[in-house]
């Protein structure tokens, strides 16, 4: 990997650095600590790696940084490559809750609103807040009818291909609703669909530094997909799509050869993109603003911008808003057991936007706290650190959540 030559490119886009003002949680300082040349104290001697990595390991591997930095260098790769060589417990604990207890966070979440929040350790404080947020039957009031459908163009282009919906974690387990909505839309447009035994799409566990547990569930999903016919991979949680087809790079030796990989690469689809052009029709009841967070690995157009934000702006016109500058949400997978008041503190810059955008502190009698994500991290993080003092109470969904069933 290339080395960092100091320049700032990369300073605005971090969050954490502009929620914090700390230069030493910026990339260039992480880029610099533990880049290939490393830093050397006053003595010659590098600083010592397991300090580096405690410093370093506060980041939220949005991948901001990497998208400015004109020489390549991959700060949330070094990151995890720090985490990887210094496991800690908290690694140990991210390990369990992800690949043992995933068919439990159903159960979970519902647990987690019968903790009262001052009983819960600070640590967990955020991830609890999240879950809550999360357990079955907390979700939206649906609003949106879809009239029409892209039938013909799904037909002209995928016409006999069978297509798997991959739900990764939360769509497995406390959000269900989420790949039922999917799958009647993608029935909808005429899609064949397969179904395939996906488990965690490994993103969360390689941020972690747990590069072993990443091979074994992205091996299993690549076997699921084989199994299934290599049909299409429809997301719809924005992490999940990125870290899918981060497989045809990073772990492409994990497939029978190049041909595979690219395969499988061309395969990982975003619902939204299927669903690009559909119309549909508002109920009495909508909120009359709504807000979109737009995730930092939201899935990209072929030509450029936000699939799922053209989907949504499309079929609620003025209705939705974004703010222009965007922001992080501040989840950051296992940062939030590491450094929860950090990731708080980026959640609170994310909901200032988000207000400067769409008002509702300066009008909170017309104008609700009302946000859509299409990140199942980035809707768990709004949950956990959305404004308690609003009057109509703020409510955070995926997009899904708001498409009736009709
Ligand atoms: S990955 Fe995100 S939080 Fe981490 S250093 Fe880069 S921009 Fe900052
Ligand atoms: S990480 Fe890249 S963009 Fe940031 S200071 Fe170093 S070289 Fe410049």
């Amino acid at each position: 990997m290339a080395d960092c030559v100091l320049c700032g490119c990369c300073l605005p886009g971090c969050p954490l650095l502009a929620a914090t003002g700390r230069e030493e949680l910026s990339p260039r300082a992480k880029a610099l600590l533990a880049g290939p040349s490393k830093w050397h104290a006053a003595d010659g001697h590098p600083l010592p790696e397991a300090d580096v990595a405690a410093l370093t390991g506060l980041c939220l591997a949005c991948g901001r940084c990497e998208k400015l930095c004109p020489q390549g260098v991959k700060v949330p790769q070094l990151m995890a490559a720090l985490r990887a060589a210094h496991p800690n417990f908290k690694q140990w604990l991210w390990k369990q809750w992800i690949t043992k207890l995933g068919p439990c966070w159903g159960l979970a979440a519902r647990g987690a609103a019968l903790v009262p929040e001052s009983f819960a350790p600070a640590q967990f404080s955020l991830a609890l807040k999240g879950l809550k947020g999360l357990r079955p039957g907390a979700g939206l009031t649906p609003w949106l009818s879809i009239t029409d459908l892209p039938e013909a163009d799904f037909a002209a282009k995928f016409s006999g291909r069978p297509l798997a919906v991959f739900d990764g974690c939360v769509g497995r387990g406390p959000r269900a609703a989420w790949g039922e909505t999917a799958r009647r839309l993608l029935r909808g447009l005429g899609a064949e669909l397969a179904e395939a035994a996906f488990s965690c799409c490994g993103s969360t566990l390689g941020v972690a530094g747990l590069p072993g547990e990443q091979r074994d569930v992205r091996r299993a999903n690549i076997k699921a997909w084989r199994d299934a016919g290599r049909p299409l991979l429809v997301t719809y949680c924005a992490t999940c799509r990125k870290g899918l087809a981060d497989y045809a790079g990073e772990g492409a030796e994990l497939f029978a050869d190049a041909a595979e990989a690219a395969r499988w690469k061309d395969a990982v689809t975003p619902l939204s993109l299927l669903l690009s052009g559909a119309r549909g029709k508002v109920s009495r009841g909508a909120p009359s603003i709504v807000g979109y967070h737009r995730p930092c690995h939201a899935p990209e157009l072929p030509g450029g911008g936000d699939a799922d934000f053209a989907l949504l702006k499309g079929l609620l016109g003025a209705r939705l808003r974004t703010p222009a500058s965007g922001g992080c949400c501040g989840f950051g997978g296992i940062m939030q057991l590491g450094a929860p008041e950090l990731s708080a503190k980026v959640g609170a810059v994310c909901w200032a936007n988000l207000d400067r955008t769409l008002g509702y502190s300066a009008a909170p009698e017309v104008v609700p706290a009302y946000v859509l994500s299409g990140c199942s991290g980035c809707v768990m993080q709004l949950a956990a650190t959305a404004p308690a003092n609003v009057p109509q109470g703020a409510r955070v969904g995926h997009w899904l959540e708001i498409v009736r069933r009709n």
